[in-house]
Parts: C-alpha cells; structure tokens; sequence
C-alpha cells in the first residue's frame, strides 16, 4: 500500500491536467472505472490480514474521495469556462457601425430607356405599350408591308407555328394606338423587338423607341424639330442632325438620321468612321395607306413618325462598343453604372 500515495498524486495530476470536459472524464473513469487503480486497489484489501484490511480500506476510500473532490471542482471549473466563451463569442458591440447595404443599380439599357421617356413626356408626348408577341396585320400588313414585300425579307422573323410571331419592330404599336382613334396624338413606344440575329452590333433580342404624331397640319420641318431636340437633351451637346432620302415601306417621304459625332463632334474619329457623322433614327410622314389601314382620315390628318434603337442610345451616350455587353450579366460591367 504504500504507492497508494503515489497513485493519488498522478491521479489529481491528471485531474489538473485535464482542459475539456471530455478530458476529464476520461481520466475520471480511467482511475475510478472497473478497471480503474483505486478499483484494483479494493480488490486486493481481500488479499490482507483480516486486521489490516479496515485501516487500509480507510485510506483507499479517503484518497478516492479527494480524487473525487478534485475532479468535480475541475469540472465546475471547466464548464464555467465554457459558458464564458461561449458568451464571449456571441457577443454583440451595439456600437460598431453597421456593414451598410450594396444598392442595386438600373441597367444602362432600362437607364437610356427612362431618359428617353422623361425627355418626350417633358414635351408633352405620352408613353405607350404594345404586345411582343403579334399577327402579320399589325406587324407587317397595316404598315404597309404586304406578303409579297421584300422588306419582309429584312426583318428575319421568329414565327409560331400558327403564324403569329415576336414583333420585329415597335411600330406595330402605332396601329394599335391609331386605331383607338383619339386624335390629335403625340406618343412614343419603347419595347423590345426581335430578329434573328447575333453579332457585335445585333442582338435577337433589342429595343427599339417608336415617335408617332398626328394632328392637322403637321408637317416635315415639326419632325426635325423634335428629332433635334431630343437628341441635345439626350446627349446633353449642341449636336448637328442631318437628314438623308431614305425608304420606309409605312412613311412617305422617309429619311435616315444622322446626328454629329458625339465622341468627335464631327472632326472625324474610329467611332464615327472618320466622317464625323453618326446614324442614328429612322423617320418619315406616316403613309396614307398606314392611315388607311387604321382608319384615320388621311385627307384631315397628317403625321410623322421616327424609330430608334435604345441599345445603340446607350451605346454611344455610355461609350459601350459591344452590344453584347448589355446582355452578359456580367457585374463588373453593370456595377459601372451604379445606381439611377
Ligand atoms: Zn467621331
């Protein structure tokens, strides 16, 4: 018996030791389980003069006690540790500042879009809307495009099996609208379009912005007029416009837009080919038979109309020179533009 001194020093050694809980236990059993020292020790008090055995049996049982002591305060200990960490780890500074929010921004196609709107709708013009999905009479046969026009061959058409198909153009909306026959109108109606057709200057899927008025007495030089105006309020420069002879099937006379180069101001530059020009709308005054087919009185009303791209807008006031940029989602592209 006389390592039973020795035993119980390494016991609370281990004891002391010990920096889990889990730890500890395992200790704790080691010493006191089945197999445990102060187990084998009891056992072997049979082995001793019956004499001897109350004695020896006392010492046994007074350095278990200690060891027992020693574990549960250690234990005590241990778990007060924890609950400390535990609320030392969750614990919320009230006075840190806050993380703040990223805001969103608008996509510079949607930006170039509400910027259209508000210049018109300052003017006067209200907005309008049409369906994407359309026939062949508001897409093509009231604009004065029949079956056998080679425009048609032009637009690239996505069709539905039963021969509706995704409009080509916005212009489908000015049927819909004249046909409402609220005259005198002065409207613009932005939308996407569709085409079949993918490269850096197309997407088969665009948008365009569509002009229409119709009052009595309208004339030619009212367009230009509107169509300068615009494009300065636009691009916020003092900028030239030209107009060419074009052909449109639904606007007789019809003429191409171009407007001085917004990246050169006409010197010449990469952007503008070096002719210092830009294209930039389509336009004429609306056809008779256009009126014809939605029933306005082309003898008391005349009208003009102008077509744009929104993309190409965008392009050339955010000095985008892939079209395809617009489309890729790709953040570090749309971050650029920040919120509205
Ligand atoms: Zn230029």
């Amino acid at each position: 018996m006389g390592d039973l001194a020795t035993l119980l020093r390494q016991a609370l050694d281990e004891v002391t030791a010990s920096t889990t809980l889990a730890a500890l236990d395992e200790v704790r059993v080691r010493w006191l389980g089945k197999k445990g020292a102060f187990t084998e020790q009891l056992k072997a008090l049979g082995a001793l003069p019956a004499a001897d055995r109350p004695a020896v049996g006392a010492r046994i049982n007074e350095a278990k006690q200690q060891f027992e002591a020693a574990v549960e305060s250690t234990r005590e200990a241990l778990a007060g540790a924890a609950v400390e960490a535990e609320l030392a780890a969750g614990r919320i500074d009230v006075s840190l500042p806050g993380r703040g929010e990223a805001r969103g921004g608008i996509h510079p196609v949607t930006r170039a879009r509400l910027r259209i709107e508000r210049i018109f709708r300052d003017s006067g013009f209200e907005v309008a809307t049409g369906p994407e999905i359309e026939d062949d009479f508001h897409n093509f046969e009231a604009l004065n495009i029949p079956a056998d026009h080679p425009a048609r061959a032009m637009h690239d058409t996505f069709y539905f099996p039963d021969g509706r198909l995704l409009r080509t153009h916005t212009s489908p909306v000015q049927i819909r609208e004249l046909r409402k026959g609220r005259l005198p109108l002065a409207m613009i109606m932005p939308g996407r379009v569709y085409r079949v057709d993918y490269d850096m200057t197309h997407s088969p899927m665009f948008h365009q912005v569509e002009g229409l008025v119709v009052d009595e007495g309208v004339n030619f030089a009212n367009l230009k007029a509107v169509l300068q105006g615009f494009l300065r309020a636009f691009f916020e420069k003092d900028l030239r416009m030209r107009l060419r002879p074009s052909y449109f099937p639904f606007t007789e006379p019809s003429a191409e837009v171009d407007m001085s180069c917004v990246f050169c101001d006409g010197a010449g530059c990469r952007v503008c080919k070096h002719t210092g020009w830009l294209e930039i709308a389509g336009c004429g005054m609306v056809h008779p038979n256009v009126f014809a087919a939605a029933g306005v009185d082309a003898q008391r009303w005349t009208g003009y109309a102008f077509g744009m791209g929104i993309e190409r807008l965008a392009m050339l006031r955010y000095g985008v020179s892939d079209l395809r940029l617009f489309y890729e989602s790709d953040l570090r592209f749309l971050r650029q533009f920040g919120a509205a």
